[in-house]
């Protein structure tokens, strides 16, 4: 990754100079110097070693390190014993830190395997942000990201990705306001744009991050200095940035296919930004293949195929993508794929009708007019994250066929209510009263949705 990191250092804007700064500052940061103690304290927990001192006074500790930058030591606090505290010698003065364990040594956020590594850290921090403070108040002022984009910033993976033989993302957004304020509009856009052509915005995944050797911010080049935890890591992009910097990065991110290991229970914006897809290729695999041969089959989604069946298209779907095999020669019960599909719509991390909206929904079918009841349905739909919005959209569209079938089937739009109202709507909170309640308003929604699709898609 160092090559990499170089050559992406060596176009940005900025002077060399000001990239290594926080760089250098680190390098000088005075080291710990661990102040042991001459006798053995009996009261020491074995997670300390002969930097603990005991129960001394806070001016003894004082005395103790005024030796050295650096310098620091553990001592038993004299008004409550038991708790500790970490006394460091920094800028001519002890600073003094209530010290925890719980298994890894910390003071704040970061967790620590050992003391000394604690104190490196702090040492580190405390100096960069004394002598830097400015430079750091501005850093995120004249971002690299915002000169050079994302795109061509990460050019190296763009490239990567579009050899391995897929057709370039077009980076065009949805504008949230555009959307509520105009739907006739969205849906013309909607309708318009080229299927398998994905242009969702979507937010980062940030995970504070361990980086091992020195790292730089993508954002705005600065080096992110510390022993640990020095940044934050897009676990879905892998996009690298200072804590305080991963607030600007705009929803630009660009799931990388090969972080996004697993199809089922992954995200559905990032999933159809990592195929660059309208859809989850689940739905409309499941849905093209039931189409083909199961709309007569008696209790479709009623019905349960086998568990372990189910389970097995799961992994199919986990280990090949859109290679997996669901054709009848594989699976010949179709409940299986019936199943497979509402299991995937059930195991999403955020359900096809979000966390955010469901309250929305399940308010608009306490609507008595009916009339009034469906345009706020209407007004809920058009507030969904695209990629919700399109794979509700077919979802619905497919269910309103299945009811065409019902002679068949026995399946119409109130008892296929009942199968999806709880596999597309989760409340955010789950209790027992509310979902009682809720159910019968859930599977309304859903009965709606199937009846009026025309008029609500
Ligand atoms: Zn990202
Ligand atoms: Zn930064």
């Amino acid at each position: 990754h160092c090559k990499s990191l170089n050559s992406n250092l060596a176009s940005f804007s900025k002077c060399q100079t000001d990239i290594l700064h926080l760089y250098q500052l680190q390098q000088e940061a005075p080291r710990p110097k661990r102040m042991t103690c001459p006798q053995e304290m009996e009261s020491r927990p074995k997670y300390y070693g002969r930097e603990f001192h005991g129960r001394i006074s806070r001016e003894y500790a004082d005395e103790l390190l005024a030796t050295a930058e650096g310098a620091y030591l553990i001592r038993e606090s004299q008004r409550q014993p038991g708790t500790h505290t970490l006394a460091l010698r920094f800028g001519h003065q002890t600073l003094n830190y209530r010290l925890f364990y719980d298994g890894k040594h910390f003071v704040g956020e970061k967790r620590f395997e050992s003391v000394h590594d604690l104190v490196t850290d702090a040492l580190i921090t405390l100096y960069i942000e004394t002598k830097a403070a400015e430079y750091i108040a501005k850093m995120t002022t004249n971002p690299i990201y915002e000169h050079l984009g994302y795109t061509s910033l990460l050019k190296d993976k763009t490239v990567h990705r579009l050899n391995r033989g897929r057709t370039e993302p077009r980076r065009v957004t949805f504008q949230r306001d555009e959307r509520i304020a105009s739907p006739l509009v969205r849906r013309t856009v909607l309708k318009d744009a080229p299927e398998k052509q994905c242009s969702y915005e979507k937010m980062h995944n940030f995970k504070v991050h361990t980086f091992r050797g020195p790292h730089w911010c993508e954002y705005c080049a600065n080096f992110m200095w510390g022993l640990i935890a020095q940044g934050v890591r897009c676990s879905d992009c892998g996009l690298n940035v200072h804590k305080q910097c991963s607030k600007l990065v705009p929803s630009d991110c660009q799931p990388d296919l090969r972080r996004i290991k697993k199809v089922f229970s992954c995200d559905l914006t990032t999933l159809v930004k990592a195929h660059n897809s309208t859809r989850p290729m689940v739905v409309d695999m499941c849905i093209q293949e039931i189409e083909l041969r199961g709309m007569k089959s008696e209790g479709l989604y009623r019905v349960s195929g086998f568990s372990e069946h189910i389970e097995d298209v799961r992994l199919a779907f986990d280990r090949d993508g859109d290679k997996a095999d669901i054709s009848a020669s594989a699976y010949a019960d179709i409940n299986i794929i019936a199943g497979a599909l509402k299991l995937y719509l059930r195991d999403l991390p955020i359900p096809v009708i979000t966390f955010e909206l469901y309250s929305k929904f399940i308010q608009a079918a306490r609507i008595p007019n009916a009339d009034t009841r469906l345009e706020a349905i209407h007004e809920s739909l058009l507030q969904l994250p695209p990629a919700h919005y399109e794979t509700l959209r077919y979802l619905m569209a497919h269910l309103k066929r299945v009811t065409l079938f019902e002679k068949y089937n026995l399946m119409n739009a109130e008892n296929l209510g009942i199968v999806f109202g709880p596999t597309l709507m989760q409340p955010p909170e789950m209790n027992a009263l509310t979902t009682l309640n809720d159910m019968r308003l859930q599977k309304l929604v859903v009965q709606l949705m199937i009846e009026h699709e025309d008029v609500l898609f």
